[in-house]
């Protein structure tokens, strides 16, 4: 790790890193590529480069259009092969981190260079991906960043990896991701001759929280940081997680509400709440109003089916609030009203303990792997909050150093997440706000939340929450309707996003079926139009 950390200061110090700004990315990609022979060079970067810390296996030329195999990703990270739209040099390496831990790498670097370095994050559900994300990678090289993917120290899903290995936990928390930065810079630099000229960062979820992180702890690493549906308070999450399994029980158990008894509470969140909006088109705009009242639902004298008894009743009102600790402090927000429970019933009511809620505390919490899920309670909530490796509830407040250094933060998060409370986004955002007593004017120098309604985590969802976050979710490059390109172009022209244009994709993902522009946060959206809800003029940020 010494060795690598001494290549920061390399970076820092270099003084064609920091003239580099004065000269334009496009005329230095013409010199470049008029001179190089990109195969070649490809071929060549093995051997060529010796960076120490860095363990070179292999580079690969990949022609736009290969449907690319990774046959040594782990088969639970779920990314098998991807196709690679863009002519691109793949290198892959590994960095040891300690003498215990070693974090996996690759490196793409585009033909098609626009000059600019990114690095992806790490994703799925809060620790369960713990993999490089190639569609990531795949969605960076097609807008021309060089960029760079870590495996965050370890492969698959489980949490095996941390038990009584802080290195591994080290590696998760921050370590792997900053590593990949470094190095990425310096790999880039080395391979088109010349530096990159702004650092950008894409995360969500485990992402997200990666993202700020960085903000927290690294703050000359990025010029933009996009941190979408952020895992914030990690560990308050895998406690969320245990609590929301208490509050619905075995599916044996009273309390337990099936998956048909879920899509009646969704409509009934809907009868109580759509319309506070202005609109009652399926979607809630600003669940913030919405204080559900589940007891409408029990059922009548004689009433069998579509109704709740007064024990499920409170295991809903258990859901839609807030977690808090022995001592009275919130330890996590209420899951938002909104969350489509018609559709799916979220893995946190199915009546099993989280898989992750036990990873979390057999392997970093107890070191113990016979701890049980079904008999967590608050006082391991607050264990785990008071243990808080690494500061992993990435909970630092001052963001001044990051601001001073010219940074950006663009936070999304969406409106019907289900795995991380979108009220955490506004938490944090809030807490930034008080700890450098800034008000939201100020803060949108340089830190910009929206709020993305029908956006599930990260994606997805019932919604126009295709924001150009991630490959599957982008209706264009234009900055006006892809976050990343509005990132570049806030960080690089000043110009920042007022609003997040989302796409409503059809089903194979080929058509635009309408458009909403998403307010930033604490504007909320509101319907001011008296025809078609899918009309983007017809709402209005206020
Ligand atoms: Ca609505």
């Amino acid at each position: 790790m010494n060795q690598v950390l001494n290549i920061t200061s390399n970076l820092i110090s270099d003084p064609t890193l920091l003239n580099f700004s004065s000269q334009s990315p496009s005329s230095l990609l013409t010199t470049t590529t008029d001179n190089l022979d990109f195969v070649a060079n490809c071929s060549r970067f093995a051997s060529e480069v010796d960076i120490p810390g860095i363990k070179l296996h292999f580079t690969q030329y990949v022609h736009g259009g290969t449907n690319l195999s990774f046959p040594e990703n782990h088969p639970t990270c779920g990314i098998p092969y991807h196709v690679v739209s863009s002519d691109l040099c793949r290198v892959v390496m590994a960095v040891p981190t300690s003498k215990s831990s070693e974090i996996s790498l690759e490196a793409w670097f585009p033909l098609d260079y626009s000059g600019r370095f990114l690095s992806t994050a790490n994703r799925g559900v809060l620790m369960s991906t713990s993999g490089i994300l190639y569609n990531e990678l795949e969605f960076a090289t097609s807008l021309g960043f060089a960029s760079i993917g870590a495996n965050n120290g370890h492969n698959g899903t489980s949490g095996y990896a941390f038990l009584n290995n802080t290195d591994a936990l080290a590696d998760y928390t921050y370590r792997s991701l900053h590593t990949g930065v470094v190095a990425g810079k310096e790999l880039t630099k080395k391979f088109y001759g010349f530096p990159f000229h702004k650092s950008y960062f894409l995360g969500c979820s485990s992402g997200g929280r990666q993202g700020l992180k960085e903000a927290q702890d690294f703050p000359e690493d990025f010029d933009g940081i996009v941190a979408g549906a952020p895992a914030l308070a990690l560990p308050n999450i895998m406690s969320w997680g245990g609590a929301l399994y208490k509050a619905t029980g075995d599916p044996e158990s009273e309390s337990f509400l099936s998956p048909e008894l879920w899509a009646v509470v969704y409509d009934e969140v809907l009868r109580q709440c759509d319309a506070l909006d202005g609109a009652s088109d399926g979607l809630l705009e600003d669940p913030s109003t919405c204080q559900f009242t589940p007891e409408t639902l029990i059922c009548s004298k004689g009433q069998t089916s579509r109704c709740l008894t007064g024990l499920q009743a409170q295991t809903v009102r258990s859901i839609y609030s807030p977690l808090y600790g022995s001592d009275g402090q919130l330890l996590y927000p209420r899951m938002q009203p909104g969350i489509n429970t018609k559709k799916q019933v979220p893995f946190y009511f199915q009546g099993i303990p989280w898989d992750l809620t036990e990873d979390w505390f057999r392997y970093v919490v107890y070191n113990d792997t016979t701890w049980d899920g079904r008999n967590f309670s608050l006082a391991n909530a607050m264990n785990a909050a008071s243990q808080n490796p690494f500061n992993i509830q990435t909970w630092e407040g001052d963001l001044s150093a990051f601001a001073e250094n010219g940074g950006k933060i663009l936070t999304y998060h969406g409106l019907q997440d289900f795995v991380c409370s979108s009220e955490i986004s506004q938490l944090y955002y809030a807490h930034v706000s008080r700890t450098m007593n800034l008000p939201p004017r100020e803060l949108d120098s340089f830190y910009r939340l929206f709020y993305v309604s029908g956006m599930d985590h990260c994606r997805d969802g019932d919604g126009a929450s295709a924001i150009g976050q991630d490959v599957g979710s982008s209706a264009g490059r234009d900055p006006n309707e892809n976050a990343l390109m509005a990132m570049v172009r806030w960080v690089e022209e000043g110009i920042p996003p007022d609003t997040l244009r989302g796409a409503k994709l059809s089903a194979d993902g080929s058509q635009v079926e309408y458009w909403r522009a998403h307010c930033k946060w604490p504007k909320k959206n509101r319907y001011i139009g008296n025809g078609m809800v899918t009309d983007e003029k017809a709402w209005k940020c206020m």
